[in-house]
């Protein structure tokens, strides 16, 4: 069942996504060669505990975490290590979800470590773009499958797999709601979009083929062509007259290109 949010609910989640913002920025700053994926789950539960709220995932189905970490080939739900250390080259996908009042914020971000290839840069910018277009359809009266195409046809025109087994989905007081908000559809298929609606939209892209398969941890999903994989979230708000991207990569670019000066 879909539930819709009040304005009050709505301002809730706000808050919640905003620190989710945030958070994903302070660890920004520390992605670098030779810093482990644990220590930046360390940084993001430190960051979100300080500012009175509580990590989503950590407990969520048993996930060991605060961050999912996946590197190059990993597509998401990689658990933090001491053991894995970043290298110059590789990109990682952060993805964190924080508890503020009762209510989730959700966001993810694939962040290059030192210099990475033109072939990666480009596979982190059309993910983003496909994150933004399919926000961008995301508006009252639309339908989910709307989003899911433009998503789907993004991706696929530059030549990449979209991954099929993970969704996209509603956001509120817990971190899945209905509905799931796949990366691949059809138009103008699916549940309406109302006013009240919060989701997260989160493609999940591949630069070789779509398949993937999980690893004998039990959580980590990686490509099964082992080729590079990205993935980028916002959660977003439908509202009446508009559609309000509740969470930000702003803090995150500021950071970086603060970084980049130097
Ligand atoms: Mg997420
Ligand atoms: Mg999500």
């Amino acid at each position: 069942m879909i539930y819709y949010k009040t304005d009050e609910e709505i301002s809730l989640i706000r808050e919640s996504c905003l620190l989710v913002s945030k958070t994903l920025a302070e660890v920004a700053t520390y992605i670098q060669p030779g810093i482990s994926t644990q220590r930046l789950d360390e940084i993001a539960e430190t960051f979100i505990r300080d500012h009175n709220a509580t990590p989503a995932f950590k407990g969520y189905r048993g996930f060991p975490a605060t961050l999912c970490v996946s590197v190059n080939e990993e597509v998401v739900h990689g658990i933090p290590s001491v053991k894995k250390i970043l290298k110059e080259g590789d990109v990682v996908s952060v993805d964190c979800g924080t508890v503020l009042n009762g209510f989730v914020g959700d966001s993810a971000y694939t962040f290059a470590v030192g210099e990475i290839s033109i072939e990666v840069k480009k596979l982190l910018k059309v993910t983003q773009e496909c994150l933004a277009l399919g926000v961008e359809k995301a508006i009252y009266g639309n339908r989910i499958g709307d989003i899911s195409f433009a998503v789907q046809d993004h991706a696929e025109k530059n030549g990449y797999g979209v991954v099929r087994e993970l969704v996209g989905h509603g956001v509120g007081k817990k971190l899945h709601e209905d509905p799931e908000v796949p990366n691949f559809g059809k138009r103008g298929s699916g549940p309406k979009l109302l006013p009240g609606l919060v989701i997260a939209i989160e493609p999940m892209i591949n630069m070789g083929k779509k398949n993937v398969m999980e690893a004998s941890d039990g959580w980590t999903i990686f490509a099964q062509d082992n080729k590079p994989s990205a993935h980028f979230e916002h959660t977003v708000a439908v509202l009446k007259d508009r559609t309000e991207r509740l969470t930000s990569f702003q803090f995150i670019e500021e950071k970086l290109k603060a970084q980049s000066v130097y």
